[in-house]
């Protein structure tokens, strides 16, 4: 069993590479920015707060996505977990620390995705996904064949996240370097840290994070 994290900015291509890993390895993707976006359609004060949190680019509480990651490791039996997303903060870092340690399971990787900004902005604002199925697109770099119409389960339900515009992007690019960029440390120090150049293309992303799990099983 194979545990790791995708860290990195938002527009990174966390999203992309772990829908992959789900389909060619069978491990189980954990985002905590679906689970908020679906804890936001729930009509409820706790959704409502969390959508306005959201759209402005800041971060949920700590004590909010950690809650929401207890609850999903408690109810899965998975052959790893890709966690995306999280953890954002230290305090998430310990806390995912201290949940493996007690059901008797490690981390056995942190794969930081390097993007530079400018990418992220080309990367964010062409940024759509297939509502049915969750599939991610891109106007230019990942299009689907057909327009309109999602590749994966020929959807039409695409849609665009409204916090995808360029003054939440803002916020969001700050915060990642202010709350989350201190975990490359932290993992480093830890000697979990492993690094891939997320510019490249995205077969060739997956070529490298595929490299660092075949060696992080042998380690
Ligand atoms: P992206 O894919 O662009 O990095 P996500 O879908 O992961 O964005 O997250 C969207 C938003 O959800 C974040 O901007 C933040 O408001 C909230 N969010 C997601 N994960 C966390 C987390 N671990 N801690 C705090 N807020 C989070
Ligand atoms: P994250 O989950 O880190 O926020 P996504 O996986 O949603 O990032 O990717 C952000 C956008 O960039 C999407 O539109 C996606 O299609 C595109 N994308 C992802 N990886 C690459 C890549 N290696 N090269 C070009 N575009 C990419
Ligand atoms: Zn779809």
């Amino acid at each position: 069993m194979t545990n790791i994290i995708l860290l990195g900015p938002p527009g990174a291509g966390k999203g992309t590479q772990a829908r992959r890993l789900v389909e060619e390895r069978g491990m189980v993707h954990l985002s905590t920015g679906d689970m908020l976006r679906e804890a936001r359609t729930s009509g409820t004060e706790m959704g409502r707060k969390v959508a306005e949190v959201m759209d402005r680019g800041d971060l949920v509480t700590d004590e909010i996505v950690i809650g929401l990651i207890e609850e999903k490791l408690a109810g899965e039996n998975a052959r790893g977990f890709i966690f995306d997303g999280f953890p954002r903060t230290l305090a998430q870092a310990d806390a995912l620390g201290a949940l493996l340690k007690r059901s008797g399971n490690r981390l056995d990787a942190v794969i930081e995705m390097r993007v530079d900004d400018e990418a992220l902005v080309e990367r964010i604002s062409g940024r759509f996904t297939c509502g049915q199925c969750g599939e991610v697109y891109h106007d230019k770099t990942r299009p689907t064949k057909a327009e309109g119409v999602c590749d994966e389960c020929g959807s039409t339900d695409l849609r665009r996240r409204a916090d995808d515009n360029a003054e939440s992007l803002k916020t969001r690019l700050m915060e990642y370097y202010k709350k989350t960029s201190p975990l490359i440390g932290y993992y480093y120090h830890a000697g979990d840290l492993f690094t891939v150049d997320g510019l490249a293309e995205i077969d060739q992303v997956a070529k490298a994070i595929a490299n660092v799990l075949d060696q992080a099983k042998s380690s």
